[in-house]
């Protein structure tokens, strides 16, 4: 059987909705909106909707529903998170995060740095494996949050977050897990990860784009980023009701066929990797030999840029990205790539091909194809003529 193009290997950006997960929406939108917290009979119905969904989301992700906060995504949950931990603990002016978390968690360090919270980053090994020795001398009762994501969204490795969570704990930090790229794709159980504060995003495994999750361990009161009465004072604004069903929606879905999704992604990306090592001996394939999500396989080829491949890839009929989506489009380094000590040079070369749930041999087949086909003579180009890079393009 052969691919229908383009394949789409950009999971870890987004993921297409679930059909399941568009048809509880729709019915939503058109059957139960109202608003939850009206008193008649209507919001009523809307409300048990939203408990309904709540329960949904918290079984699948091993939380209390009391425990779990609707946020608009991942993005809002992590800054919740941070702030609320500084402003929950006033004495304590230290944030200790990852030096590959999200960009967007990354640049709220950055802006409160400028407001006098000291932030340290934790390295990573060349695997990008957390230096957990690094990471436990960096521990100190000054700490109010430590923030270590469950899984890199640009190589997929995976990090030691109970490990850490414990380190915190004995200087009397809060723990906070950004594992919007763990759920869906690997097991996941708030309650027993050791975290304070988890944070999740429904588009990356199957449900809409706009909602997602902050789980708050019971007894931890942070301070709202948004004031209002909804989810027990905790998030202001009336809730996104359609997004969050489809969000349960998108749990059921995953806690139904997790195993085998992950089994079968994890052989599919496996063939993948075999055939660019096959045809390519010298490509550089980021955390192979660490522990990594299932469907993530992140590469360089020698010194070619990753946007002229992504660039080829696409005319070829696959979509992928570099490294991180959201800094797309620049000719940045990845941050990730840099702290696992490639050279700002090569940390533009990053890859990343991120298999999905429907994801076929058919694809993976196409893919080795493509880039057989349409990267080897940017190779064969480079090797003539020297390096595709201008030095001095790259900034340290
Ligand atoms: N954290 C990680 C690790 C991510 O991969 C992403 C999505 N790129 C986010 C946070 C932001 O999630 P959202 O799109 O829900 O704001």
């Amino acid at each position: 059987m052969s691919a229908e193009l383009p394949v789409y290997l950009d999971h870890n950006a987004t993921t297409p909705p679930l059909a399941a997960v568009v048809a509880e929406m729709v019915d939503v939108l058109q059957h139960v909106w109202a608003n939850p917290s009206s008193m008649h009979a209507s919001g009523q119905a809307a409300r048990r909707v939203l408990a309904d969904a709540r329960l949904r989301v918290a079984s699948f992700l091993g939380c209390q529903a009391a425990e779990l906060v609707f946020t608009s995504g991942a993005t809002e949950a992590n800054h919740m998170a941070v702030l609320g931990a500084l402003a929950a603990q006033r004495g304590r002016r230290r944030i200790l995060l990852s030096a590959v978390e999200h960009p967007g968690l990354l640049a709220l360090a950055r802006r409160l740095q400028g407001e006098g919270v000291a932030v340290d980053l934790i390295p990573v090994d060349s695997q990008g494996r957390l230096d957990q020795a690094a990471a436990q001398a960096l521990m100190g009762e000054d700490l109010a949050l430590v923030s270590v994501m469950g899984a890199n969204n640009e190589t997929g490795v995976l990090m030691p977050t109970a490990t850490v969570a414990a380190m915190a704990r004995a200087c009397g930090a809060w723990m906070h897990v950004d594992a919007t790229q763990l759920a869906g794709k690997a097991a996941l159980h708030f309650g027993e990860s050791g975290a304070d504060l988890m944070s999740v995003s429904a588009h990356k495994f199957g449900g809409p784009k706009g909602v997602g999750a902050l789980m708050q361990r019971k007894g931890l009161v942070l301070p709202p980023l948004l004031s209002g009465r909804q989810e027990r004072q905790r998030r202001g604004g009336t809730e996104n009701l359609s997004g969050i069903a489809g969000f349960a929606a998108a749990c059921d879905h995953a806690a139904a066929t997790l195993a085998q999704q992950i089994s079968g992604m994890g052989s599919l990306r496996d063939r993948l990797e075999r055939g660019l090592v096959q045809a390519w001996p010298q490509i550089r394939i980021y955390g192979r030999e660490a522990e990594r999500l299932a469907n993530t396989c992140c590469f360089r080829l020698g010194d070619l840029p990753a946007e002229r491949v992504l660039d080829r890839l696409e005319r070829a009929g696959v979509l992928a990205s570099s490294g991180a989506a959201c800094s797309a489009g620049g000719t940045q380094p990845s941050h990730v790539l840099l702290a696992m000590g490639e050279s700002p040079l090569h940390a533009k070369g990053g890859v990343r091909l991120s298999l999905g749930t429907h994801t076929t041999p058919a694809d993976i087949a196409h893919t080795l194809r493509a880039v057989a086909e349409a990267v080897a003579p940017l190779l064969q180009a480079a090797a003539l003529s020297g390096p595709l890079f201008n030095p001095a393009e790259s900034t340290p």
